[in-house]
């Protein structure tokens, strides 16, 4: 650039040099003469160049571009330049969204990306079969004008996109879909959706199967258990070294019962993808009733407190609410040697309300707090054993909770006690 100015200057001092020559030779005004043609001449090249320029430009194309002279030599190398990088930056992004778009249609999975208002910019193949969305027609449309259901409608206005969704497709009654909105850049979002049927197939499999066979198991240890207990009643007619042996089948019966009783209440919780028996509930006869079973159960040995917030209250299932709470309590009565504290807490925090049972019991290593709600896991089968526990006690509160959008949160150290907190959602709490 340097240069060309270097070369635009001594151009022109070089003119105004010779026109001094031919006014020394000649005259003045013949030398003016001479130096303003020569700067008309110049004028007149540049607005050549410029209309090449805006002729280029008109259809601008790699392979059309003038040649130009001195500056304009420079400026069209430029521009070529300028096009040639362009060009092969733009053919690479193309081939990069030609591959982006060949490798998620071949995604097992239905991909929509969404804009910020939630209204569709592209999807993938899997997409049009799963859920129904039709090329050229439906981009630009809010993906609720096409998915109308109230539950993904809901799921897309709660922005809590943390767990998928799981709908029937309204395509077909058979097939179930997992859809997952991922935000990503500032506020576009990719909808994933998933065909979950064979998946849910054996889910529902495994529910039925525990669940018949926990009926099948029912009658038979009843019936067991019936005579197990008249037979313990003949009392003198049994003889007393084999009274032990009756006790312990009669402990064993009554254990096995428990055990059905909890796996059929964990499969009809499981079965129930939502709430049935919601209500509004006031929540002092339902913590009452809590202290007053934890009381029976403690039967004098830990001192029980409740400190309950009255005005509040809650939507949702008495049934299943007591359930998950008097598992909470009576594990903290089970779990806290004599003499112990327990205190009941019904309070608000923030925009939650807390129901909280802290004890002073033996306490739980930090390594077991994950796997606690899981089936069957104890982190002392023998005590469990021993208090009357199933091992599916958590795992029933789990699912409760689930149907109630609310949390589990544990806190507890070996040898300190445990605080096991349920954290209910905004909109679940009735205040008065
Ligand atoms: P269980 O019927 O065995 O009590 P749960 O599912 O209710 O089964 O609890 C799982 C395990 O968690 C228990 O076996 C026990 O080891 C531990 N646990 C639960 N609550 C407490 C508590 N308050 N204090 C100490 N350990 C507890």
């Amino acid at each position: 650039m340097q240069d060309i100015r270097w070369k635009a200057f001594w151009l022109h001092f070089c003119w105004c040099f010779c026109c001094l020559i031919v006014g020394w030779i000649f005259n003045q005004e013949t030398a003016w003469l001479v130096y303003a043609a020569g700067i008309l001449a110049y004028i007149a090249g540049h607005l050549y160049w410029i209309h090449r320029l805006y002729l280029w430009a008109l259809k601008p194309s790699l392979n059309f571009i003038p040649n130009g002279k001195g500056i304009w030599e420079y400026i069209f190398a430029n521009l070529y330049q300028e096009m040639r990088r362009h060009s092969r930056s733009q053919s690479q992004l193309s081939s990069t969204l030609e591959r982006l778009r060949h490798a998620t249609s071949a995604l097992p999975d239905g991909v929509v990306v969404l804009n910020n208002r939630n209204e569709i910019e592209w999807f993938n193949e899997p997409a049009i079969q799963r859920l129904g969305l039709k090329r050229h027609h439906d981009e630009g449309q809010p993906i609720y004008y096409l998915l109308r259901q109230a539950e993904f409608v809901e799921y897309l206005q709660a922005e809590d996109y943390s767990e998928p969704l799981k709908l029937k497709s309204w395509r077909s009654p058979d097939i179930t879909l997992e859809l997952q909105i991922i935000p990503f850049a500032s506020k576009q979002r990719l909808l994933i959706c998933r065909d979950v049927s064979a998946l849910e197939k054996t889910e529902v499999m495994r529910r039925d199967f525990i669940a018949n066979v926990s009926h099948e198991l029912r009658t038979p240890l009843t019936v067991i258990g019936g005579f197990l207990e008249t037979i313990s009643d003949m009392q003198g007619e049994i003889s007393p070294d084999i009274q032990p042996y009756f006790d312990m089948m009669q402990a064993q019966t009554t254990r096995m019962r428990r055990i059905i009783e909890d796996l059929l209440t964990l499969s009809t919780i499981e079965n129930n993808a939502t709430l049935k028996d919601e209500s509004d509930l006031q929540m002092l006869p339902l913590l009452n009733q809590l202290v007053n079973d934890a009381r029976a159960l403690s039967q004098g040995q830990h001192t029980i407190t409740l400190h309950a917030e009255t005005t509040v209250n809650l939507r949702g299932s008495y049934n299943e609410l007591l359930s998950a709470m008097s598992n909470l309590t009576s594990n903290a009565v089970r779990y806290t040697p004599a003499q112990g504290h327990i205190d009941i807490d019904w309070q608000m925090r923030g925009e939650h309300v807390v129901f909280s049972v802290r004890d002073t019991g033996i306490g739980i290593d930090a390594h077991h707090l994950p796997r606690l709600t899981e089936r069957f896991y104890r982190v002392d089968s023998g005590r469990s054993r021993d208090t009357g526990g199933t091992g599916l006690g958590l795992s029933i509160v789990k699912h409760i909770l689930h149907h109630h959008q609310a949390q589990l949160q544990i806190e507890s150290e070996a040898g300190q006690g445990s605080c096991f907190s349920i954290v209910f959602p905004p909109q679940r709490i009735l205040s008065a």
